[in-house]
């Protein structure tokens, strides 16, 4: 609190990432990261462009990035948007795009951003429950709105809508602008990017962060009908032009194109997500079928947030969410085969009763 701030800053409740701590070394299971490093070839180009070209601006347009990301998907530059992080791009997406009298519709249980923005740009919102299994229907966004935005697949369950079910949201909803935030589609979901030709109310987001091992360089994008993007774009240069700097252009634009590294990361990340589920499955565990590169799980007590702080002194990271529904259910990012040996190692130990939390835990 400060005299200094205006009543807006007073207001704000800010988003709370996944911990970060610095105090020890931790296996990192909480902010779904990939546990593989970037492609080679990115790290060569980020670290040509880091060079004595640094004292010039970076391209406002990022074109480089925008022909990879256009090559890839098979649309035009134009249908390009690209931004620093897609909370970034999000946050262009809902001052402009989803901000409008009639309320925007998301999911009560989703990305812990959307409420946050709701909140810093005044947006009128109705958060549309989940089903008793956390899935999402379309049939329950069948209702007056400005816009809709989900998560596919879903942030923290991992559950995923097929593209037909997308689609229904979408030819349903035509004069709005129906969002798809597609952070973690490509360990094993299907990338609604096929539908942009065919409704210029669809906006897809996705990130480099996740699939592309490139979460500390901050690049999102969004792929939508050139309309939309044209609208991104009066916003992203009315507020900062040079969002993307030399180094995350050229980084993102290698990882695009580096197919068969790609390939090859989330393919392990899948694998070792499926034997993880079956894991947790033998031990006595609830867990969703996830098409993330996380398990939403729930221990067989329900001892959530035991299980968390037990692991944390363990030096192991996961995610706990303190909120009615999910608070008996973990976020476990998928690591690598000897990170999750690690990780399953406590969780037996707990599960038989030899690792309990100590006073200060
Ligand atoms: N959307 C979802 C559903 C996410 O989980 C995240 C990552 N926390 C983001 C968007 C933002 O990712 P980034 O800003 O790293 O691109």
């Amino acid at each position: 609190m400060s005299q200094y701030w205006n009543s807006f800053v007073h207001t704000l409740k800010p988003y709370v990432p996944g911990e970060q701590p610095q105090d020890r070394r931790y296996i990192k299971l909480n902010t779904n990261e990939c546990p593989y490093p970037p492609s080679p070839k990115a790290l060569a180009a980020i670290e040509q462009a880091g060079g004595a070209a640094l004292r010039l601006y970076s391209d406002p347009g990022a074109t480089e990035l925008k022909v990879a990301v256009a090559d890839y998907y098979g649309v035009n530059t134009g249908n390009v948007f690209v931004g620093n992080g897609s909370d970034e791009v999000l946050a262009h997406v809902f001052r402009g795009l989803l901000k409008h009298d009639k309320p925007l519709l998301f999911p009560d249980l989703s990305y812990g951003f959307y409420p946050v923005y709701r909140q810093f740009f005044d947006i009128d919102v109705v958060e549309v429950p989940l089903r008793e299994d956390f899935s999402i229907h379309p049939d329950d966004y069948q209702q007056e709105n400005g816009g809709i935005i989900i998560a596919n697949p879903n942030a923290p369950t991992g559950l995923a809508l097929e593209l037909g079910a997308i689609e229904l949201l979408v030819s349903r909803n035509k004069d709005s602008v129906v969002v798809i935030d597609e952070a973690y589609v490509d360990f094993g979901a299907e990338s609604a990017i096929a539908l942009v030709d065919k409704y210029p109310n669809l906006l897809v987001v996705q990130t480099f962060s996740k699939s592309r091992s490139l979460a500390g360089l901050r690049v999102g994008i969004a792929v939508g009908d050139k309309a939309l993007i044209e609208g991104l774009k009066r916003i992203k240069n009315s507020f900062h032009p040079y969002t993307l700097g030399r180094m995350d252009i050229a980084g993102a634009a290698a990882a695009m194109s580096d197919r068969e590294y790609f390939e090859q990361t989330r393919r392990k990340v899948m694998a070792t997500r499926e034997q993880s589920a079956e894991h947790l499955r033998a031990l006595g565990f609830t867990v969703l079928p996830s098409r993330a590169n996380f398990l939403f799980a729930r221990p067989p007590e329900g001892n959530a947030e035991q299980l968390y702080l037990v692991l944390k002194e363990s030096g192991i990271l996961v995610r706990y969410f303190n909120k009615p529904r999910i608070n008996e259910y973990l976020r476990i990012t998928i690591g690598t085969d000897e990170e999750m040996a690690a990780f399953f190692e406590k969780v037996e130990l707990f599960i038989d009763g030899a690792l309990q939390v100590t006073a200060n835990g």
